[in-house]
C-alpha cells in the first residue's frame, strides 16, 4: 500500500459519538486526515450508526475501516470477567449480530440506569434522562454518566470518575454482554475479523488468563491489540509473544475517546503485515477517501 510519508499510519480502534467518543463521525475522519493518518477504523462500542457518516466525509488519501467494539464477557470464572472484542469489516445487516448488538445497547442502557439509581440512593443528584440525552442517540457508557459528575462538580475528571470512589468500583455494575465464543463466533459468521482489545490492560481490572486466549484463538480469534495506552511495557511484550506462539496478528492503537481521554489519534499504530490480514479476511471493503 502506497503512504504519504514512508510507513503508512494505522490506527485500528477509535470512537466517534456514535459511542462514547467526542468527535462525530465526519469530525473523526477529519481529525484523522489532520494527523496524517493513512488507514483509520472507527470501533464504537456495540454500534455501526457511524459507518455511514464517515465513509461519506471521508478526506482524500485516508482509508476507512469499518467496525465497531463488542462488550463481552468470559464466564470462566466467577464472577464473568468483562472484555471487550474489536470486529473489522463484517457484514453490518447479518441479522443475529445485528440483533445481539440491539440487545447489548439496551442492556448498556438498563445498566446506565441502575447506576444512577445507586448514586442517587447516596444522595448524588445526577439524572438519568439528561445522562441518556447526552449520549445523543449513541450508545451509552460510563463516559456519559462521568460527565454528569463532572457537571456536577463532583469530580474533575473523567479519569477521576473511573477511580475506585465512583464508576471505576463503588458504583460499578456489571452489565449483560455478549459471551466472548459466541462474539468470535459470530462475528466470523457475519464476514468480520476479530482481535481481542487491550487484553492485558489490568489497570482497568481483572483479565483473563492466556488459557483462554488460546482457547479463542481455535474458536477463530484473529489477533490481540498489543500496543495500547492501558498497556504496560512488559503487557505490551507478552501480548506479543503470545500471539506469536498463537500465529495471531498483532495490532496497536490509540482506543481515540476525543475529549473524554488524553490519548491523541495515531498515539499507537498497526504494522502494514496486520493490516493486510484484516483486510484479506474481512467481508466489506475498506473504503477510500
Ligand atoms: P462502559 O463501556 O460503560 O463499561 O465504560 C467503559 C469505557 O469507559 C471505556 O471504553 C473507556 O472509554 C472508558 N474508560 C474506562 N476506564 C477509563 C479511565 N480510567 N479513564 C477514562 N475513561 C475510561
Ligand atoms: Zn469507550
Ligand atoms: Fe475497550
Ligand atoms: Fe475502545
Amino acid at each position: 500500500m502506497t503512504s504519504r510519508t514512508g510507513a503508512p499510519r494505522i490506527d485500528l480502534h477509535t470512537h466517534s459519538t456514535a459511542s462514547d467518543g467526542t468527535f462525530t463521525p465526519v469530525e473523526l475522519v477529519r481529525a484523522a486526515g489532520t494527523a496524517r493518518l493513512d488507514v483509520l477504523a472507527i470501533t464504537d462500542h456495540d454500534t455501526t450508526a457511524g459507518w455511514a457518516a464517515a465513509v461519506d466525509a471521508l478526506p482524500p488519501g485516508l482509508r476507512l475501516i469499518r467496525g465497531a467494539e463488542l462488550s463481552c464477557r468470559w464466564s470462566g470464572t466467577e464472577p464473568a470477567v468483562p472484555l471487550h472484542l474489536l470486529a473489522y469489516l463484517f457484514d453490518p445487516d447479518h441479522p443475529e449480530l445485528v440483533a445481539e448488538l440491539a440487545r447489548v445497547r439496551a442492556a448498556r442502557e438498563d445498566r446506565g440506569e441502575r447506576i444512577v439509581a445507586l448514586l442517587r440512593a447516596d444522595g448524588i443528584d445526577v439524572s438519568w434522562p439528561e445522562i441518556l440525552a447526552g449520549a445523543d442517540g449513541g450508545t451509552v457508557g460510563r463516559p456519559h454518566i462521568a460527565q454528569a459528575l463532572i457537571r456536577a462538580g463532583l469530580v474533575g475528571s473523567t479519569r477521576e470518575a473511573f477511580g475506585s470512589d465512583w464508576l471505576g468500583e463503588r458504583y460499578r455494575l456489571p452489565k449483560d454482554d455478549i459471551d466472548v465464543f459466541q462474539a468470535v463466533r459470530l462475528v466470523r459468521s457475519a464476514g468480520g475479523v476479530p482481535v481481542f482489545a487491550h487484553p492485558r490492560a489490568t489497570r482497568r481490572g481483572r483479565v483473563v488468563p492466556d488459557e483462554l486466549i488460546t482457547e479463542l484463538a481455535a474458536a477463530g480469534l484473529a489477533g490481540l491489540e498489543a500496543d495500547h495506552e492501558d498497556h504496560s511495557p512488559a503487557e505490551r511484550a507478552h501480548v506479543r509473544g503470545l500471539a506469536a506462539d498463537l500465529g495471531l496478528l498483532v495490532t496497536g492503537s490509540s482506543d481515540f475517546h476525543g475529549t473524554h481521554k488524553t490519548v491523541q489519534l495515531g498515539a499507537f499504530t498497526t504494522g502494514v503485515e496486520a493490516y493486510e490480514r484484516i483486510v484479506a479476511e474481512g467481508v466489506t471493503e475498506v473504503a477510500s477517501g
